[in-house]
Parts: C-alpha cells; sequence; structure tokens
C-alpha cells in the first residue's frame, strides 16, 4: 500500500513534511537525480529515471503502488506527461500538486517568451549583463549569444555548460529574499532577469527585486500543465494520501477506489 510522490521540488519536500508528521509511513519519494546532494526528506526515497511512461507503469505494477502524486516542478513536463499515461494505464488514482504561477504586477517589465531560444533572442545583439536564473539544464542555449557578461546562479556547479568568456557563478539553493536579491542584483550590476516563471514564494525575491529596482525581466512561459486533477494546496495533497490509504486498508481486498 505504498503512495509514490514524484518529487524534485519544494511542493513534494513540502508534503513529504506533511505525510510523516501526520505518521503516514508507506510513501516512496521519486527523484530524478540530477542534484549531487538533494534535500533530505523524512520518507525513504528512490533516484533515477523509471526508464519512460512505460518504465514507470511497470514500476506501479512491480511495487504495488496505489495512488500516485505528481508533484515536480512546473518545467518538467516530461515526467509529467508520462505520469499521465501511465495513470492512464495501470488505472491508479492520482493528482498532481502544482506551484502557483506568479501574477504580474503594475511595475513588473516582463517579457514573456516562450522557450530558451525566445529568451536568448530577447536578450538582443548589445551585450548585457545579465542574472541567469534558469538551472544548469537550460544553460547552453546562452552560449548562441556570448557577447553578454552572465551572473549564473545554479544549484549544481556549472562546470562546461555555458562556454562564454564572461561569466560569474554563483551556487545555492532558495530560498532567496528580496532584499538580499536586490543587493545582489545592485552589485553585480545586473541589467537584465533571465527566469522561468516557476512561480512559488522560495525564488520570488528576484521577481520583487526586478521591479523594485526597475529592471526588465525575460520570462519564459510554463508549459502547458499536465491534465491530471490537481491543486496548489499542500494539505489537499496530504488529504488525498490519507485517503487512498486509510480508504484502501479498510476495504476488502480487491475492491477499487473510484
Ligand atoms: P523532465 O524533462 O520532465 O524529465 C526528464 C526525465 O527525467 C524523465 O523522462 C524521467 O526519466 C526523469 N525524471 C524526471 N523527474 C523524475 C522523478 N521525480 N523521478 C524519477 N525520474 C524522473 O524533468 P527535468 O526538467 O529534467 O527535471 C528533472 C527533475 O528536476 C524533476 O523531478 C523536477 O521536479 C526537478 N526540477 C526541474 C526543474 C526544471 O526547471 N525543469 C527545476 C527544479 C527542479 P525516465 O523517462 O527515464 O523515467
Amino acid at each position: 500500500m505504498t503512495v509514490l510522490i514524484l518529487g524534485g521540488a519544494s511542493e513534494a519536500a513540502a508534503l513529504a513534511r506533511a505525510c510523516a508528521a501526520a505518521g503516514l509511513a508507506d510513501i516512496l519519494i521519486s527523484l530524478a537525480g540530477r542534484t549531487a546532494a538533494p534535500l533530505a526528506l523524512p520518507l525513504p526515497v528512490r533516484v533515477g529515471g523509471f526508464g519512460g511512461a512505460e518504465g514507470l507503469a511497470r514500476f506501479i505494477r512491480e511495487q504495488h503502488i496505489t495512488a500516485l502524486v505528481d508533484a515536480t516542478h512546473p518545467f518538467a513536463a516530461r515526467i509529467s506527461a508520462h505520469a499521465v499515461q501511465a495513470v492512464r494505464e495501470t488505472g491508479i488514482p492520482a493528482l498532481a500538486l502544482q506551484r502557483a504561477g506568479w501574477a504580474r504586477e503594475a511595475k513588473d517589465l516582463w517579457q514573456e517568451v516562450e522557450g530558451l531560444e525566445a529568451a536568448v533572442a530577447a536578450l538582443g545583439p548589445a551585450p548585457r549583463r545579465v542574472f541567469l536564473t534558469i538551472g544548469r539544464q537550460g544553460l547552453p542555449a546562452f552560449a548562441a549569444a556570448p557577447q553578454h557578461h552572465y551572473l549564473v546562479r545554479t544549484i549544481e556547479p556549472v562546470g562546461d555548460a555555458l562556454p562564454v568568456p564572461h561569466l560569474t557563478e554563483l551556487n545555492a539553493r532558495g530560498p532567496f529574499d528580496a532584499e538580499a536579491e536586490a543587493a545582489l542584483m545592485v552589485r553585480e550590476r545586473v541589467d537584465v532577469l533571465v527566469t522561468k516563471h516557476s512561480g512559488g514564494a522560495s525564488t520570488y525575491g528576484k521577481i520583487e527585486a526586478a521591479r523594485r529596482l526597475g529592471l526588465p525581466v525575460v520570462m519564459i512561459a510554463r508549459p502547458v500543465a499536465s491534465d491530471l486533477p490537481a491543486t496548489v494546496h499542500v494539505d489537499e495533497a496530504l488529504a488525498f494520501v490519507c485517503a487512498h490509504m486509510s480508504a484502501r486498508a479498510s476495504l476488502p481486498k480487491g475492491t477499487e477506489l473510484a
């Protein structure tokens, strides 16, 4: 009777903490394995891909997974699509724990773009001091615009992901508050911020700081969310997990939940 939480985002960690605090034990968190030292979680964790949607469906059957929560990052579209397909194939109940997007305010200077290449193009031909906060995986796209100075913040070291002549690297994990973000932007003479529209509170500081400083933001739009039933509330996801544990535990063997 194990619930599988697809993790890798702060919402998954929050749900894991809530489940542990509620005394729910039969839960497995799955991480892709992108970070060498992921945050410690209070529940069992498995690491690594499943081998596509078919692999995930096989894992669900073999490990007797009874329900799934997709609590991955809003930009992790592939695993979310695989979750939809695997849930369809196996018939288990599922929920997406999504992250609320940021609301644009009057003083925000956002240029919304679709994808990394459009973000590179939005920077234009003249050299700029760019604060790049899009994670490590998307960095190679910016090698196409080596005229800019990049202040890159990632959890993992950049390594050779962005071969450009002017790069300052910061390795840090959020949350980041607006005061510190504004001080960083002033100190580094940033003149444009590039970010994914990840949403949520823990990285909102940079958005607030850019607004205060009157800096433009190249905002990469989210991919389309999966069509699983969804919530943005950890409490509702916790109730889902509880329901699919206790309800199954008290039902006669072989009874299926709606
Ligand atoms: P993705 O493009 O949606 O997924 C790529 C592949 O990684 C999947 O096909 C799957 O491999 C594996 N994978 C992804 N999440 C997994 C999980 N929770 N458990 C097991 N395997 C997983 O994902 P991504 O954008 O590379 O992100 C990877 C992870 O980092 C995600 O879990 C996400 O929550 C987290 N993350 C992503 C971002 C971002 O901006 N994309 C930001 C912060 C955190 P198989 O096909 O072999 O199963």
